[in-house]
């Protein structure tokens, strides 16, 4: 009898054993809740690329399931199977939509098994070329004279490009304040935004830096608190807290996620791999040249970022009840 108990527990511990080993044996999905080539899109395939050898040269595919700021993309994902193959890259999103949206369809601490954070990225404040303004300090009395006539881009209710423009128009008490609308991305936006058809919109460093660089657009103020002094480009403009607007620091984040109940086994080999992919000086590299950066390493663990996003969620909160605009 001791024999055949004995057995059956070596049974149990190959089978699951085996089931770690064998992962991954088809393709990772990685769900992206933003259109493509777009920020979010793009830090999504470069981190793909860079866990594909720490992965044992797995296939990870990016998928696009944009719409409603992210939240589509997000309950799909709170919703699928727990086996480590469909997995999300989000944003800020994660901790801001929890207090934008009264009828949430997850719960961003409690339905998700947190990977690890991947950078922070900071914004720009940016203006159609027809608009009549050069620097920060026209842009603002531009706007403030003539917002009520004016379009801002942003990417959905609960997007990077939405809180920052809630924040902004909040700090800057506008009278007026502008239409919005809504994409499924920034890069769609950012199309409009070069041909004229929006005039505002603040947008991900990791989206702008090519844009403002080519002239394409016209670049007001970054959003951090101090100003990109690193970037070779980015440190020509302003913070908007140099320009006043004092408290004003908005950096924005992604982070990695799968649904709740991955094996313990799968969600280490993928935090393995995250990290890995981190510390690659390539990977590294994309991210500085975009102005962006790559987390420390007690963000790069599930529960390092698991504690910021819980404190993010009470930030952002009283960002948002401040300005008073909640999608029902
Ligand atoms: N991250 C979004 C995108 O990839 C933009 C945003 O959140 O504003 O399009």
């Amino acid at each position: 009898m001791k024999k055949i108990l004995a057995l059956a527990a070596l049974s149990v511990a190959a089978t699951s054993g085996a089931f770690a080993q064998a992962f991954p044996s088809k393709p990772i999905t990685l769900v992206v809740p933003f259109a493509a080539g777009g920020p979010t899109d793009l830090v999504a395939r470069r981190l793909a690329e860079a866990m594909r050898k720490p992965m044992g040269g797995a296939n990870i595919v990016v998928e696009n399931a944009a719409g409603a700021g992210g939240t589509i993309a997000a309950t799909k994902v709170a919703r699928a199977a727990p086996d480590g193959y469909t997995l999300l890259v989000w944003h800020i999103g994660m901790a801001a939509t929890t207090s934008l949206y009264r009828k949430q369809t997850f719960k961003p601490l409690e339905d998700f098994d947190y990977l690890g954070a991947i950078n922070d990225v900071p914004m720009t404040l940016l203006g159609t070329n027809k608009l009549n303004a050069n620097t920060y300090r026209d842009f603002e009395s531009y706007i403030r004279a003539n917002g009520g006539k004016l379009n801002l881009a942003h990417a959905g209710l609960g997007s990077a490009s939405h809180i920052c423009g809630l924040m902004w128009q909040s700090a800057v008490k506008l009278d007026k304040s502008m239409t919005t609308i809504a994409y499924r991305g920034t890069a769609p936006a950012m199309n409009d935004l070069i041909g004229g058809q929006v005039d505002v919109m603040c947008d991900q460093t990791t989206n702008t830096t090519s844009q403002i660089e080519a002239g394409r657009v016209k670049a007001f103020a970054v959003t951090t608190a101090k100003r990109l002094d690193k970037h070779k480009l980015l440190k020509d403009y302003p913070s908007l807290q140099e320009m006043g607007l004092k408290d004003f620091n908005l950096t924005i984040w992604h982070g990695m996620y799968g649904p709740k109940g991955l094996p313990a086994d799968v969600a280490k080999k993928l935090n393995d791999a995250l990290i890995a992919a981190l510390k690659d000086p390539e990977f590294i590299k994309s991210q500085e040249d975009l102005g962006a950066i790559v987390v420390t390493d007690n963000r790069m663990t599930p529960a390092g970022h698991k504690a910021f996003v819980a404190s993010e969620i009470a930030k952002l909160k009283t960002a948002i009840d401040a300005a008073g605009q909640f999608a029902d």
